[in-house]
């Protein structure tokens, strides 16, 4: 997964003492958001194991496992989010276009009409994403990933 290859690229610039951004002057500021607030996530080494822990502003903090978990919950809620949008806007297009046509305006009934039927595809294709989605299998193997991981 490209985010977690980013990830482990800046875990292993942390041990071998690179020049990177850092986060709170602390620890180097990795490109992504916190699952729980949205806050920049830094990184940092811990132990000797050289285990990767991500905190944000807040302190929030997540080991790898943590926050594979925290973003694949995250992205289920947003495209939820996304579902439950959609289909208002079906419901308000569809009030819109009975009132365009009771007024006598056929024109706009229709565009209204087709854009309804457009985000209902839309709509049942966002499902169908949400229902084919696996998250990876998250075990104790994969919480042992290590910033020299990358080094091969
Ligand atoms: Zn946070």
């Amino acid at each position: 997964m490209h985010v977690a290859r980013t990830l482990l690229a800046v875990g292993t610039m942390v041990e071998g003492g690179m020049s990177t951004p850092t986060f709170e002057g602390r620890v180097p500021a990795t490109r992504t958001s916190c699952p729980e607030c949205a806050g920049v996530l830094g990184v940092r080494v811990d132990g000797d194991h050289g285990h990767l822990m991500f905190v944000c502003r807040v302190g929030h903090t997540f080991s790898i496992r943590d926050l594979l978990v925290g973003k694949e919950e995250q992205i289920e809620t947003r495209l939820w989010n996304a579902v439950v949008a959609l289909e208002e806007l079906v419901e308000i297009l569809e009030d819109f276009q009975q009132r365009a046509r009771r007024q006598g305006l056929p024109d706009a009934a229709r565009a209204l009409q087709e854009r309804a039927r457009r985000t209902e595809v839309q709509v049942a294709r966002l499902r169908s994403v949400i229902a084919e989605s696996r998250a990876v299998e998250v075990h104790d193997e994969v919480s042992r990933i290590r910033a020299t991981a990358e080094r091969g």
